[in-house]
């Protein structure tokens, strides 16, 4: 159940609860693409970086290990040991954008497996299954996600595809939800909006799902090629029609400045993989902006990447000995930043949250966004 606490403007604080306990949003889900944050970082290490949810991927769980496995060992969160929310996505982005020779259908698509190239074929039911198998705390619709420079009439038949696929979906999730050996039988069921950069589509759309009652809604489809400025201007159209007392998803952003520019627009859920791979190749996140610690200039600098930071990286080592650590190829210099990055998208996400208890988010993100120029500003001086 989502209770919406406050507002500023457009923007919610909110909060989620679910059977693996409540989010407070706006939340940045920290991915766990196939169970795991790349970088070496453990779901123990996840409880010291303010992590409140993660998020699992449906398609790359079903091609290698495979969600049956996982459902006859206890589910997800059992296999992970991750005891708080898990969203699992519904596959159908990577259907779409990795795999390769696929052929959609009105019953769902068939594709090859990047893996091993063998033919699978998944639709509306078999996703909600493998998320059924996977037992997740929130599962999404699968849904066709168009190339943000498809023509219109190709955008139009796929959003009304894809709606058809949501009735799919919600029909098959409580069929799944009343069986007794179901891992997760109060798993819940998050809507996606599409329409590429068409506002009438998506708007269209989002008025009929809107009626639906999904416990959450996403707007997907974007930071696939438009610029932050079409994706803004989505947001402003498309969020308004959604119901305001359910959580609203942003699928796969962003950078910090897009996080709070979706926040002013009435985001509630974020999720992306630029903390742990920017992490992974020494690109760190601090309030100053981001810098790269292969950088020659950190080879002396005994401080840590942030000031005050409370994240494992900065309680304890120096920039130049995890420059060193980066440079020999040590598989801790990658830990150290992804944790370090993880704990300052989770951290920004709590400070936007006392912002918001505090009715000063516009206040806060003005302040954030021009301090995260600073570096910047300093390279044009
Ligand atoms: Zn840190």
């Amino acid at each position: 159940m989502y209770k919406l606490l406050k507002t500023e403007g457009r923007a919610k604080r909110g909060e989620l609860t679910t059977v693996h306990g409540t989010v407070q949003t706006p939340v940045f889900m920290n991915v766990g693409t196939v169970g795991a944050i790349k970088g070496a970082v453990s779901t123990d290490d996840l409880k010291g970086l303010k992590t409140q949810i993660q998020l699992s991927n449906t398609y790359h769980l079903h091609v290698r290990t495979g969600d049956k496995l996982i459902k006859e060992l206890g589910g997800l969160h059992k296999f992970m040991v991750w005891d708080q929310p898990i969203l699992t996505d519904s596959g159908g982005f990577q259907v779409f954008s990795l795999a390769g020779l696929r052929k959609i259908k009105e019953e769902g698509v068939t594709f090859r497996s990047h893996i091993d190239g063998h033919k699978i074929f998944m639709g509306p039911e078999e996703s909600m299954q493998i998320q059924s198998n996977l037992g997740s705390t929130i599962a999404m619709a699968f849904d066709e996600c168009p190339s943000s420079v498809a023509e219109r009439s190709y955008v139009e038949a796929s959003v009304a595809r894809t709606e058809r696929w949501l009735k799919r979906c919600q029909a098959e999730m409580k069929r799944l939800n009343s069986l007794d050996d179901t891992v997760n039988k109060q798993q819940m069921l998050f809507g996606i909006n599409q329409g590429a950069i068409f506002d009438d589509i998506r708007i269209d759309n989002a008025k009929r799902i809107a009626e639906w009652g999904l416990d959450g809604y996403a707007v997907g489809g974007l930071a696939v090629g438009e610029s932050h400025e079409e994706m803004y201007h989505v947001l402003e159209q498309t969020v308004p029609y959604l119901p305001k007392d359910k959580p609203t998803y942003l699928m796969g952003v962003g950078t910090p400045a897009n996080i709070l520019e979706g926040v002013e627009r009435g985001i509630d859920f974020f999720d992306c993989v630029y903390p742990s791979r920017n992490g992974r190749h020494g690109h760190v996140y601090t309030n100053k902006g981001k810098i790269n610690l292969f950088n020659k200039q950190f080879e002396k600098d005994m401080s840590p990447i942030e000031e005050g930071c409370g994240c494992p990286a900065c309680r304890t080592y120096s920039r130049a000995y995890i420059r060193h650590l980066l440079k020999a190829k040590e598989m801790l210099g990658m830990r150290l930043c992804v944790m370090h990055n993880l704990y300052f998208y989770n951290n920004m996400m709590e400070e936007i949250r006392d912002a918001l208890d505090e009715g000063r988010f516009a206040e806060y993100k003005k302040h954030k966004l021009e301090g995260m120029e600073e570096y910047d500003r300093e390279k044009r001086k």
